[in-house]
């Protein structure tokens, strides 16, 4: 068996593998919520993030994806629990 590294070895007795497993499982929640807090719009699902439908003879004439009202971009899941999200 390879030995562990010091600090490995050095983590106390208590910190059983579920109370690990929740730090590590609160760290993650917190760097979504950041990356919410960050990056709250994804991509409209619907026109992928291109919301403008072009015209096969008017190529040049379009019109706005009626799901997402022409913004391309829809707020991420969670994305509310930051106040200015809401509207
Ligand atoms: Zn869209």
């Amino acid at each position: 068996m390879p030995s562990l590294p010091a600090a490995a070895a050095s983590v106390p007795a208590e910190l059983s593998g579920a109370t690990l497993l929740t730090i590590v499982g609160l760290g993650l929640l917190a760097a979504w919520a950041v990356s919410l807090l960050l990056h709250p719009y994804t991509a409209c699902g619907s026109c992928k993030g291109t919301p403008r439908s072009y015209g096969a003879i008017a190529t040049r004439s379009f019109r706005l994806w009626p799901g997402c009202g022409g913004t391309g971009r829809q707020l991420r899941a969670g994305a509310r629990i930051w106040p200015q999200n809401r509207s």
